[in-house]
């Protein structure tokens, strides 16, 4: 299956991508992912990304489009794939288009895990991060043992500058004005799957399993 995983920040899209890519068994395609690789062994897509990603600006629709193409033409990728944090603007999606014209392959399914914005400040700024070990707390759904302080390691757990509430607005908004266009964009030509975002990971799992009608596939491991 060649599936793209669109939502907001913080419906937890990335996890579940990971899951049903085992299921699958296709590649799981993040476009951070790809970046972090080419930059660890600093290829010459690596090289120059690195230059924008120093210097705070954005990396180019044309640099990232290059890297994503480069990896879907990969083997791994005949069977299927899962896009995730890719296309974010429907100029990216254009080029996207003509990637997959020239490999002569086209977008099977949208999955849209979806949740709405204030859920989504509240999931957001009330996580808590332990800087030590890096245990993830929640103030409200999974609090630390003792206000504040790591159960792990007794270290005193901190709130992420991108977890701060007017971080995550800022995000949703430039989500709502960028990405949400893409699902009129693919209206006529990719079938889309709409799944709630559920608090308890494993339901919204249970959720993305049956909309793909992969039910049936155990998860070994
Ligand atoms: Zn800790």
């Amino acid at each position: 299956m060649r599936l793209m995983l669109l939502g907001a920040p913080g419906v937890g899209k990335g996890s579940q991508a990971t899951l049903i890519a085992k299921a699958l068994s296709v590649p799981h395609i993040s476009t951070g992912d790809i970046f972090r690789y080419h930059i660890a062994n600093s290829t010459d897509l690596g090289i120059k990304a690195k230059q924008y990603i120093e210097k705070g600006s954005l990396v180019p629709d044309e640099l990232t489009v290059e890297i994503v193409g480069d990896r879907l033409k990969q083997d791994d990728c005949k069977n299927g794939f899962i896009l995730d944090g890719f296309p974010r603007t429907i100029q990216q999606a254009v080029f996207l288009d003509e990637i997959l014209k020239d490999l002569n392959i086209q977008l099977d399914e949208i999955l849209n895990i979806t949740l709405d914005d204030r859920s989504i400040v509240n999931r957001l700024s009330g996580r808590r991060i332990c800087p030590q070990c890096n245990f993830v707390y929640h103030i409200e759904d999974k609090p630390p043992k003792y206000d504040g302080v790591c159960d792990k390691c007794n270290t005193a757990i901190i709130q992420r500058d991108d977890d701060k509430e007017e971080t995550i607005i800022k995000r949703l908004e430039v989500y709502h004005k960028q990405t949400v266009p893409l699902f009129e964009y693919y209206s006529d030509t990719v079938k889309l799957v709409n799944v709630e975002s559920n608090k308890l990971f494993e339901v919204t799992t249970k959720l993305v399993f049956n909309a793909l009608r992969l039910e049936n596939v155990t998860l070994n491991g």
